[in-house]
């Protein structure tokens, strides 16, 4: 029988200096929770006879305060934290796209410190409006009439389909009822809009004739999805841009275009890693009337959905009561300003990192891989190898591209590589790599630079916790310590 007198009462657990200091910060119904708690996980350890339960009355009130402390600073952990993305998905969806430049980050702080002139015309010195933010840039570097930011583009997607096309009619063809990114279904958010889909053609082929016997005095528009995050192979077929934009304009219909990736397309900005990736411009030109792009994917900004276009239509879309439910507050016009004045200066587009990890040649990554492979030369029973291998677009840019990179390949003797990566993943900051043939690999296109010291030491401390972690096991796996 366990003997549970260890447990001290609640009330001089309470009095202790390090627990009465606690509840001056936390307030004494949560540190008494806690204690509590800590009573409670106490009592189940000695009904099961833990080894390294306390085993006497000093013992037990200095475990129970120790977790009195761990539980309250445990209620105050921050859930979203830093990572250290070394898969090579450039855009990883998962990892929050887009990391910011300096300048958008410096902007971003800037106006969450203080007030700003977010809806207040300072020349006039009354109120102004918002969307004058971003608009300039924008329209400058798209050639567009007129631009709007929402918050993202599943937002803005379904702000045009409401504000131009509620109760009538939308063509679109079979072959582009995508879903993206988990939950954005096309047919979904034409549903939410209020817009009455109107399929047409096929899964695989669809033509222009198709789009033309659809349309109707019901119909409102035709929409254009990019498949962002698939590659269709075979015998398919859909219209190109111009000869759609001209089918809507014969019949004074505009044509919206989900392009997703938000490739500006500038004049003299070429990446290989894209191929041939459908570009704004590119969309503009064959005469899509309004497009709609992610803010946070190959923009290389903040999380926004953008629509830039014909000035009339933005008009109607921005007048929409959903308007002032997706639009975005001072930090993302912040972040968003700031990065599309790094795409309009040439020298300045390297400052943007998922630009600069698009464009890193793979001598680039060599080089760093073999000095994070040197930093962690001392590690023991570790063994890093250089290789080649591929990195990927991510974020429903450029699907299928992978383009080549250098990984660092680790290996631990005796541990699995599952074992390893959920070690690094557990570090902080935490690790996210990729295993590939039975490794763990680690892709520095996606590591920022000066991440790459903090990298090389979040390895060698998950190394040094394994191989503690071994020992440990080994000796209490050691004949007459536990039973078995
Ligand atoms: C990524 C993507 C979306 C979703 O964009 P969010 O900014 O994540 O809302 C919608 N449509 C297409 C074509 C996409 O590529």
């Amino acid at each position: 029988m366990p003997d549970f007198r260890l447990i001290p009462s609640i009330e001089s657990v309470l009095v202790r200096p390090a627990v009465a200091a606690a509840a001056r910060r936390h307030g004494r119904d949560r540190v008494t929770e806690a204690a509590r708690q800590a009573a409670d996980e106490l009592r189940a350890r000695l009904r099961r006879r833990e080894p390294r339960a306390p085993e006497s009355e000093a013992a037990a009130a200095e475990w129970i305060e120790h977790r009195i402390i761990a539980l309250l600073a445990a209620g105050l952990a921050l859930s979203l934290t830093r990572v250290i993305n070394a898969t090579g998905v450039v855009l990883h969806t998962n990892l929050g796209r887009a990391p910011l430049a300096a300048e958008a980050i410096g902007c971003v702080a800037e106006v969450a410190a203080g007030y700003a002139n977010l809806e207040y015309d300072l020349d006039a010195g009354e109120r102004g409006h918002r969307h004058v933010h971003a608009e300039r840039l924008l329209t400058s570097l798209t050639g567009a009439e007129a631009a709007l930011v929402a918050n993202n583009n599943a937002a803005a997607t379904l702000l045009v389909l409401a504000a131009l096309a509620a109760g009538r009619e939308v063509i679109v063809s079979r072959g582009e009822l995508v879903e993206i990114g988990g939950g954005f279904r096309v047919p979904d958010v034409m549903s939410q809009s209020g817009a009455v889909m109107r399929e047409v053609g096929t899964t695989n082929r669809t033509r222009v004739n198709d789009y033309a016997a659809a349309i109707s005095d019901r119909t409102a528009l035709i929409l254009r999805v990019h498949p962002s995050n698939f590659r269709m192979e075979g015998f398919t077929e859909r219209p190109d841009l111009a000869e759609l934009a001209a089918l809507a304009h014969r019949f004074s219909l505009p044509l919206f275009e989900d392009l997703g990736s938000g490739w500006l397309g500038l004049e003299g900005v070429d990446v290989a890693a894209l191929g041939d990736e459908a570009s704004i411009r590119q969309s503009l030109a064959a005469g899509v009337d309004l497009v709609a792009v992610s803010g946070d994917k190959l923009l290389g900004g903040p999380q926004a959905g953008l629509v830039v276009g014909r000035r009339d239509l933005i008009d109607r879309v921005r007048k929409h009561p959903l308007m002032r439910a997706v639009r975005v507050d001072k930090l993302t016009y912040a972040a968003l300003e700031a990065t599309l004045a790094l795409w309009a200066q040439a020298p300045a587009r390297s400052h943007i990192p998922t630009y600069r990890m698009l464009t890193m040649t793979v001598d680039e990554i060599e080089r760093r891989a073999r000095a994070v492979v040197a930093r962690l030369s001392g590690a023991p029973s570790l063994t890093c190898t250089i290789i080649e291998g591929v990195s990927t677009v991510g974020g429903g840019a450029a699907p299928g591209s992978a383009w080549p990179t250098r990984l660092i390949a680790l290996s631990l003797a005796g541990v699995s590589p599952d074992g390893l990566e959920r070690r690094l993943r557990a570090h902080s900051p935490a690790v996210v790599a990729r295993i590939q043939d039975q490794q763990v690999v680690l892709d520095l296109r996606t590591v920022q630079e000066d991440e790459d010291a903090v990298l090389a030491d979040a390895v060698s401390e998950s190394v040094q916790r394994i191989n503690a972690a071994e020992s440990d096991a080994s000796l209490s796996k050691s004949p007459g310590k536990t039973p078995r």
